[in-house]
């Protein structure tokens, strides 16, 4: 893939850099994205039907179970190509933000080091009543395990469709994004809000918006630059045409 040279050149100036990735960056890992089809046991089930708080109350023990096979599996994965040019590029970039919808870990795992995680991370768990983090909890029970001091069914500490995101996360995402002077939408369906609307609110404040997917998106005819391909092999590509 040939990265456009006025980019090129964009890059090697800008200041102020922020990255939004989803689902689609961690896909070359072995992660399925909620579009792919589920596998097995679960491929009865559509994702968008077991992330939500109606589903966990009306089946928590489903909905735990999904999250424990996500949660095993994402142990197995390494991070790939993708997310450590995304290290690279947080330490060539004065002010680089990263910002995932991405619940399982593997930025950090890769090495960056400041995350904002706007849905959560799948390996912590907290009470569903109290909201108490929990280290510790009995796997091998029939039931949810409960929470030690409320009693409450304990749930993974992941933002579910139509929950709000933790304001303190969405502030600091939307105020990076408007004082950006590039912004990345990167392996992102750019459908889940209000994740989807920190693209918009960049182009407002006159960034430029770059996006990597290897699919076309809503979002793909509005960006300054569509770069469309594999995260794994365009942003490898794109930091060393840029500091290589
Ligand atoms: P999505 O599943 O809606 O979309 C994935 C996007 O990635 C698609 O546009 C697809 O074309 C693109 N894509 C697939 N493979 C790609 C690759 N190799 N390189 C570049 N792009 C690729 O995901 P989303 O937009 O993140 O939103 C859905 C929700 O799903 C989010 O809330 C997120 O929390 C959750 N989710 C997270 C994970 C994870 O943590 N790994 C996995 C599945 C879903
Ligand atoms: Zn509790």
């Amino acid at each position: 893939m040939l990265i456009p040279a006025e980019l090129v050149s964009l890059l090697k100036v800008a200041a102020r850099v922020v990255v939004l990735t989803g689902a689609g960056v961690s896909q070359e890992s072995g992660l399925r994205t909620f579009r792919d089809a589920q596998t097995g046991l679960w491929s009865q089930y559509r994702p968008e039907d077991l992330a939500t708080p109606e589903a966990f109350e009306r089946e928590p023990k489903l909905v735990w179970d999904w999250y424990a096979m996500r949660r095993e599996k994402v142990k197995t994965v390494k991070p790939n190509p993708g997310h450590f040019a995304l290290v690279e590029m947080s330490r060539l970039i004065p002010q680089f933000t990263l910002i995932t919808q991405n619940v399982d870990g593997l930025h950090q795992k890769a090495g960056s080091p400041l995350v904002i995680e706007l849905h959560g991370n799948l390996q912590r768990i907290k009470c569903s009543v109290c909201a108490a983090q929990v280290d510790k909890w009995n796997e091998s029970t029939e039931d949810v395990p409960r929470c030690s001091i409320c009693g409450g069914i304990l749930r993974p500490d992941v933002v579910w469709f139509g929950e709000a995101l933790p304001r303190a996360v969405l502030e600091a995402a939307v105020t990076t994004a408007r004082t950006c002077d590039l912004f990345f939408s990167i392996g992102t369906s750019a459908l889940v809000q209000p994740a989807a609307s920190l693209a918009v609110a960049a182009k407002h404040k006159n960034a430029l918006v770059v996006e990597i997917n290897a699919n076309p998106t809503p979002l793909t005819e509005r960006v300054d630059f569509a770069l469309l391909g594999k995260s794994g092999e365009v942003l490898p590509t794109l930091v060393q045409a840029v500091w290589g």
